[in-house]
């Protein structure tokens, strides 16, 4: 008798989070880059099957993971604030600098909060060290209706896609395009998941 499909991910690939039918990893690209990734994730994130965030870690060597929330143990970030780097937070502050205006001097260093908005608004409260760090933005908006989750990260964008473009603007097109399609690849093998349309790779 076959089993009725669950909307829950059962034993799913560890690194991609897709159930090991439709793993991408494969998919996943070794990108060595100038420009740093420095993740602060939330530990109940960490299980969820549609986070992004984490595959942007996965594909970018230069990069880190922060997970905070965890009961009696403070993240401390000033750690990663080091001068090798020009440190940017990627929130979309009314102070922040809009990213397509942005020249910097020194390889950057991007620090995201991964989540929501609402989650990635409090980060410079919560993490005091942060607060003089300043604020980017991305101006551009996501006029694709295919998402993975209801709350967004950022004008309509994943976490990921964000991440593309804001490393793209320091990295080149072709490092967006690869982390878009990364992107994609996860979006189209979770809605196959679903039972919502079939996979396109
Ligand atoms: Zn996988």
């Amino acid at each position: 008798m076959d089993n009725v499909r669950k909307r829950k991910t059962l034993d799913p690939c560890s690194r991609c989070f897709l159930h090991k039918e439709r793993c991408i990893c494969s998919q996943i690209p070794r990108l060595d880059l100038k420009t740093k990734l420095s993740l602060i994730i939330h530990h109940r994130e960490l299980k969820r099957t549609t986070n992004t965030g984490r595959l942007a870690v996965e594909a970018l060597v230069n990069s880190e993971m922060h997970i905070r929330g965890k009961e009696n143990e403070a993240l401390d970030l000033s750690p990663i604030l080091s001068n090798e780097y020009e440190t940017y937070v990627l929130y979309p502050a009314d102070d922040a600098v809009d990213l397509e205006n942005l020249k910097p001097f020194k390889p950057v260093q991007l620090i995201v909060s991964d989540g929501n908005w609402r989650q990635a608004g409090k980060l410079h409260r919560r993490q005091s060290e942060l607060k003089d760090i300043p604020r980017i933005k991305i101006s551009q908006k996501n006029l694709s209706t295919e998402n993975l989750r209801r709350e967004h990260f950022m004008e309509g964008f994943s976490t990921l896609e964000a991440i593309a473009i804001a490393i793209g603007h320091f990295e080149g097109e072709a490092v967006k395009g690869q982390l878009m399609a990364l992107y994609q690849a996860k979006l189209q093998a979770t809605l196959a998941g679903r039972g919502l349309k079939p996979s396109i790779s």
